[in-house]
């Protein structure tokens, strides 16, 4: 049966070392230290500019070509039907 900790007894505290955050779980510090402390991030790095995040959902974002509005869209399709 899975145990639950629910009180956080015998809980191995990882301790961060840059402020008083404490995790239960190795990765989840290391989460905490990247968003916080940008410690050990890994960059995604715009190939076109200096954009950099640490989120590929951002960068995608960024680097992805805003489509043209739906008016500029129709207004091109005008006249070829
Ligand atoms: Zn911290
Ligand atoms: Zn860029």
């Amino acid at each position: 049966m899975l145990k639950i900790n629910v009180h956080d007894i015998g809980v191995e505290w990882k301790q961060c070392s840059h402020c008083h955050c404490k995790a239960k779980e190795n990765g989840h510090l290391a989460t905490h230290k990247a968003n916080v402390h940008n410690i050990g991030v890994q960059w995604k790095e715009c190939a076109h500019c200096e954009y950099k995040t640490k989120e590929t959902g951002s960068l995608n974002k960024h680097t992805t070509p805003r489509r043209p509005s739906e008016s500029e869209q129709r207004g091109k399709d005008r006249g070829v039907t």
